[in-house]
């Protein structure tokens, strides 16, 4: 009563366009930085002229991280078709200046979700639904559908997790069968950890041994293994791996710990990471990678001529990934602006009304964070506070903008208990309020306002300054927005909407003019910085920053 005879559930890759799949797998611990070693080789393939995508594929049973607290995951990245998804996608964006989608970020909860729909529909006509082939061909499916839409030359799928875990079993699997279908079109990219004991004074390489062993036994041969390490890998012991793990010595490729992840894609060129892949997949290719931007970047990041310290106040200090995209951001306007900027990480809820000041005090600019709930809520309204009266430039991200109309309206309109009603349902006066549509959805998962929204900019604004241009696109996650009965009062008191969706009337940006430099915005910038296209706002927020200073 298993067999499962009929073949129409494999798929039949001979049919495929000319797409070649690479995989890069991890091993020994997580943290290794996958998504950064994805990112690097997609950029350089991507210098010489391909085209590429990289994809993420999560073995969590969450149908996306948009449920999950970022101190369990870091970060929610939000693509501009509205996809809640593993934050490093937005280190591929940042890395090749191209848009990612749901396509991108697969997790074992959507696989599962989509087989089981499908089985109840009876797509599966009486078969017993199995692992293999039933949730491998789904898997397979999704790698392949983002190879054949994007006409892409290259797909660098990313497999979360460490081998050997049992749940990212099905899609070393999927690797496994792959390979066999694909030939030379697949390749794996295994990335291990050669650990230092300073004790031995030693590189070890036993850990990834037994990594590539782990491989072999699910039936993957890694072709290309790039090994993290503190210390740089000799001759002797690139061939003791080589010999081991059974790859060339070539293909063994040192990614040494670096001051910053935009070092990575050079440091992968020196190691002649592109090139081996090459090899590897039979591509005979003489063209050049052209860097020179990213590397004028990088010489504009490692020489700065200023400094300053931005306070960023928000609740998920504790682990830095859960900002991700906006310390990125950072970065990237910093380096434009030739300005070091340092991030001081403040925890909204030891911030009160007492020690604001205190707590802010050397601070050169204020960013308040994006969140939910109550917890820290005060802290962040005090802080608002602190920036608005004593001229430090703010911007508020989301929430963040939320938590500035809310100050305005308690402490300049004396709008006393002013709050949003996600935080206190009854307050007297709701100036933060839920959109009409949300207000009968009862699931959690994907129901936000989320993705890409049309924007209209006031060109009296920092906004218009900023940007240069009325019409922009920015990407949002959020219940809640500026209660429109509220706009009249606000703005004859000198918080000024200007940046407003026509659409749906709803305002997107606030500014207070009467001050050096006051935005809050209600959709999420950091989203969309990149390398070679540094957001706007933060770059002009850092300007403003570094001319207060
Ligand atoms: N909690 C707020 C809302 O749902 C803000 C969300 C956010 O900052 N991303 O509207």
């Amino acid at each position: 009563m298993h067999a499962h005879t009929n073949n129409s559930n494999y798929l039949n890759f001979n049919t495929m366009s000319n797409t070649k799949y690479i995989f890069v797998t991890g091993g020994v611990t997580s943290s290794l930085g996958k998504g950064i070693i994805s990112a690097s080789l997609a950029k350089l393939l991507q210098a010489r002229g391909y085209k590429v995508t990289i994809q993420k594929l999560d073995p969590y049973i969450n149908v996306d991280p948009g449920t999950l607290n970022p101190y369990e995951h870091g970060e929610c990245y939000v693509t501009s078709d509205g996809a809640e998804t593993d934050l490093d996608l937005g280190h591929y964006e940042r890395f090749l200046n191209q848009p990612t989608t749901q396509g991108n970020n697969v997790t074992t909860g959507r696989v599962y979700q989509s087989v089981i729909n499908k089985e109840r529909k009876g797509e599966y006509l009486g078969e017993t639904v199995q692992i293999i082939p039933h949730i491998t061909d789904e898997i397979k499916n999704r790698i392949k559908i983002l190879g054949n839409q994007g006409n892409f030359d290259f797909v660098i799928t990313e497999i979360g997790g460490v081998v050997g875990d049992i749940e990212s079993l099905p899609y070393v699997e999927t690797v496994r069968q792959l390979k066999w279908e694909l030939g030379s079109n697949a390749l794996v990219v295994h990335l291990t950890l050669i650990p230092y004991l300073a004790a031995a004074g030693e590189l070890k390489t036993k850990p990834t041994q037994h990594s590539v062993k782990q491989m072999l036994q699910l039936g993957v041969q890694p072709d290309i293994l790039v090994c993290r390490t503190e210390h740089q890998l000799n001759q002797g012991l690139r061939n003791k791996i080589a010999l081991f793990c059974n790859v060339e010595p070539t293909s063994v490729i040192e990614s040494i710990d670096t001051d910053t992840i935009y070092n990575v894609p050079l440091l992968m060129r020196e190691e002649n990471l592109d090139t081996e892949v090459l090899r590897k997949m039979n591509v005979k290719d003489n063209r050049k990678t052209v860097l020179d931007d990213w590397t004028k970047f990088l010489k504009q990041l490692k020489n700065p001529t200023h400094e300053v310290t931005i306070a960023l106040v928000g609740k998920y200090i504790e682990l830095k990934d859960s900002y991700k995209s906006i310390l990125e951001s950072f970065v990237h306007a910093g380096a434009v602006n030739l300005c070091k900027v340092n991030i001081k990480m403040i925890h909204s809820e030891e911030i009160n009304e007492e020690n604001a000041e205190f707590m802010l005090k050397g601070m050169d600019g204020i960013l308040v964070a994006p969140g939910f709930g109550n917890r820290g809520i005060e802290g962040k309204i005090d802080a608002i506070k602190v920036a608005r009266e004593q001229k430090i430039p703010f911007l508020g991200i989301c929430l963040g903008m939320q938590c500035a109309v809310i100050e305005f309206g308690r402490n300049v309109l004396g709008y006393e208990n002013a709050h949003s009603s996600e935080m206190n349902s009854r307050t007297p006066f709701p100036v933060i309020d839920m959109m009409e549509e949300q207000k009968n959805i009862t699931d959690l998962g994907g129901t936000m306002r989320l993705g890409s929204y049309p924007c209209s900019v006031h060109k009296d604004s920092k906004a218009y300054e900023a940007y240069q241009t009325q019409d922009i696109d920015e990407r949002h996650r959020h219940r809640y927005e500026f209660n429109n009965e509220y706009r009249d009062a606000f703005s004859k008191a000198g918080m000024i909407p200007t940046g407003i969706n026509t659409n749906h009337n709803l305002v997107e940006i606030v500014e207070i003019p009467d001050h050096p430099w006051f935005v809050g915005a209600q959709f999420h910038p950091e989203y969309k910085s990149t390398v070679a296209n540094p957001h706007p706002l933060f770059v002009a927020f850092v300007k403003a920053v570094k001319k207060n200073k």
